[in-house]
């Protein structure tokens, strides 16, 4: 017997996505000042859809200096005693470009072959539309939510979140809740029903590696003073040892191994290494003693995104640049602090620095640390039920070797932890030409979200209490 609440939301279905259409109609580029309008008309589609669900308490939210694009909030305090989750989402999407890799206008969605086009539809607005369309069946149905919600639905996310920080701290009451539930953080493959868990973290930095105070010429001085360039490529190359093991130990300090029972539930993740390494033409390389997914999920990394100096243009020029230049950006795990994994990769450099050459570090590349919702947390255990009443399989748990900030700034601002359920599949060209949403993901994830629902009706508030941090 179905579910009325879900019926209700089933039969729907044609208007949910007429609504998603409109919404993905509006530019809502938050990175281009040029879009504002469209970021303002996505805003009173939101809020329209949640006063007409009566939401209460309904505002945009900033930082207290009032500074950067809105995040909207409302919310229904339908049952006391119940457990409140923050249900997040964001309403701005990636620029368009390139606008003619596009095969229709980014921001005129239609449908073709059970698929939706159109900017931000994937990411994250048809996400957002399945949780927020979940929300007003059971309003139209049975009058109220089963449980607490508290919608915080962010504008910046595309841009980096830089107001989310101050966003939860200036509202840290109003947002107070028990654990968080993301409409955002795309699934990992359509062939699979699995769950995001863990997230790394990222920091990164850039050098000047000097030799003297100006370009001189080879013939003059060939032999006789350091090449800053070759002096950089020895720092580089000190980097990792001839296993791939980054060769600063305090750099993994706090890093924890995969634990046997964490490796044979990674072993058992169906992934055909071969076809995914064809598709980029390249073979497998990394840390010794680790499996591919191990390394993607489990290991922390420090890469060089560009090197340059000296000459780099036509024919040659004999010179013996003076500074040689270098980006680096990490991929950190559970249990490392951003800024120490940072400034052991920095002393590492400095200590291999030879005394004919000086160094400099700047440009501070932004930092966060990596997530990973507790095994046994009453939410992802609420989500694993959910998607094994409405899908049959029990779902893997599976890492992303991407960051994803705000998992990292709900736990260490509001002490809460967040699990990620989104519909959105993760070769839906989210950020690329020709982004889409599946029609099917969105009869799967009505299903889901009403059942998470009901599960977390069921759970005993208290459940919540030993996993907050505030
Ligand atoms: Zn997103």
């Amino acid at each position: 017997m179905t579910d009325p609440v879900l019926k209700h939301a089933l039969d729907h279905q044609p208007q949910l996505i007429e609504a998603l259409k409109t919404l993905v109609a509006c530019p809502s580029v938050g990175a281009d000042p040029a879009m504002s309008q469209g970021m303002e008309d996505a805003r009173q589609i939101v809020e329209g859809r949640l006063d007409a669900m009566e939401f209460q308490r309904l505002q945009r939210l900033t930082p207290a200096d009032g500074t950067g694009q809105p995040a909207i909030y409302g919310e229904r305090m339908d049952a006391p005693g119940k457990p409140t989750m923050l249900v997040y989402a964001h309403y701005d999407v990636q620029p368009p470009d390139p606008l003619e890799k596009w095969d229709t206008p980014p921001f005129e969605p239609v449908e073709r072959d059970g698929r939706l086009f159109g900017r931000g539809i994937s990411d994250d607005k048809g996400p957002m539309m399945i949780a927020l369309e979940t929300l007003a069946a059971f309003v139209a149905v049975e009058g109220k939510l089963p449980i607490n919600v508290k919608l915080l639905i962010e504008g910046e996310e595309e841009t980096g979140s830089p107001s989310l920080p101050g966003i939860l701290e200036t509202h840290r009451e109003l947002l107070d809740a028990d654990a968080v539930l993301s409409a955002d953080g795309a699934r990992w493959r359509p062939d699979l029903v699995a769950l995001n868990v863990g997230s790394r973290g990222n920091a990164g930095f850039e050098i000047r590696v000097q030799t003297a105070s100006q370009d001189l010429h080879s013939g003059r001085y060939g032999g006789i003073v350091a090449n800053p360039l070759h002096v950089l490529s020895g720092l580089i190359s000190s980097l990792h040892d001839d296993t791939g093991h980054i060769a600063a130990p305090v750099f993994y300090e706090g890093v924890a191994e995969p634990t046997n029972a964490e490796r044979a539930e990674i072993a058992e993740i169906p992934y055909d290494e071969e076809s995914s390494f064809e598709v980029i033409d390249a073979k497998p390389h990394g840390e010794t003693g680790y499996s591919t997914l191990e390394r993607l999920w489990m290991r922390p990394t420090v890469d060089v995104n560009g090197m340059w100096g000296g000459y780099t243009g036509a024919g040659s020029k004999t010179v013996i640049p003076n500074e040689a230049f270098a980006k680096l950006t990490m991929r950190l795990v559970p249990g490392q602090d951003p800024e120490t994994a940072k400034q052991a990769v920095i002393q590492h450099l400095k200590s291999q620095l030879p005394d004919y050459a000086s160094m400099d570090v700047y440009g501070d590349r932004g930092q966060g640390g990596a997530y990973a919702v507790p095994e046994d947390h009453p939410l992802l255990q609420a989500a694993v039920s959910a998607l094994e009443q409405t899908t049959g399989q029990t779902p893997l748990k599976v890492r992303i070797g991407a960051s994803l900030p705000l998992t990292e700034i709900v736990s260490r601002i509001l002490g809460l932890d967040t699990v990620m359920f989104s519909f959105a599949l993760s070769d839906e060209n989210f950020h690329a030409p020709n982004e889409f949403f599946r029609l099917s993901s969105i009869t799967d994830g009505l299903a889901a979200w009403v059942q998470i629902m009901r599960q977390i009706e069921a759970i005993d508030r208290q459940a919540f209490s030993a996993f907050r941090r505030t």
